[in-house]
C-alpha cells in the first residue's frame, strides 16, 4: 500500500480535536501541551531504519491537521514489508505532549510502529520474542526513545497519560506505548 492510495482512508474518520485528549491529560502534561498547541512547535519524529525525519504540525487550532497524520502513518509503517495502515492517532498526540514535556527541541525516534504478521513472525524467529497479541500488528503501538532524556522518566509520563500498555526497556533504552484502553505494564519498573 504505497501512501497515495491510502491518502483518501487517512483522511477518513477525523473526528477528535486536540482539546479532547488535552483535557485528560494529568496536569503536570496539560499546561505544557497547551503551550505546545499555542507556539506551533512541530513533532519532531525520526525512523531511524528508513532514516525519514518529519517535522509537522499535528494539529491546526484545535482539530488534527490531516496531512501531518498521513505522514505520521507513513512514518509508522512495516518498512520491511513497506505497508502502511491508518494507526491509532492518539499515539501521535501522547508522543508529541511528551516530546514537548521534556524536549522542546527533542525529535522522537520511532523504533517500530505498525508490523504485519509477517514482520512479526519474522522478529520471533529472529529472537525477539514479541507478544503473540501484540498491538503492533492492530497499529496501537510505538516503540520510541527520546534521544538525551530518562526513559524512565518517560515511561513514568508515558504511564500517568492513561492510554494503556507501556513497558519500559532498560537495557534497550526505549518504551513501549500502546493504547488498549485498559493500563497494563511490563518489564523494567518505572513508578
Ligand atoms: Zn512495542
Amino acid at each position: 500500500m504505497s501512501v497515495s492510495t491510502s491518502r483518501r482512508q487517512f483522511l477518513m474518520g477525523l473526528g477528535l480535536g486536540a482539546s479532547a485528549i488535552f483535557a485528560g491529560l494529568p496536569k503536570c502534561l496539560a499546561q505544557p501541551a497547551v503551550e505546545a498547541a499555542q507556539k506551533s512547535i512541530p513533532l519532531r519524529l525520526l525512523n531511524p531504519n528508513t532514516r525519514e525525519a518529519y517535522d509537522l504540525e499535528l494539529f491546526i487550532g484545535d482539530q488534527w491537521n490531516p496531512v501531518a497524520l498521513q505522514w505520521c502513518h507513513w512514518l509508522m509503517r512495516d518498512w520491511r514489508q513497506q505497508t502502511a495502515v491508518e494507526c491509532d492517532r492518539r499515539l501521535y498526540a501522547a508522543l508529541y505532549v511528551l516530546q514537548r514535556y521534556f524536549s522542546e527541541n527533542g525529535r522522537i525516534t520511532i523504533n517500530s510502529g505498525f508490523r504485519t504478521q509477517k514482520t512479526q513472525e519474522a522478529l520471533r524467529e529472529a529472537g525477539y520474542g514479541p507478544a503473540v497479541n501484540s498491538l503492533h500488528l492492530r497499529a496501537k503501538a510505538v516503540d520510541f526513545t527520546l534521544p538525551g532524556v530518562s526513559m524512565r522518566n518517560v515511561a513514568r509520563a508515558t504511564w500517568a497519560l492513561k492510554l494503556g500498555g507501556v513497558g519500559y526497556y532498560e537495557d534497550m533504552n526505549f518504551v513501549h506505548m500502546d493504547s488498549r484502553g485498559a493500563q497494563a505494564r511490563w518489564a523494567d519498573s518505572f513508578l
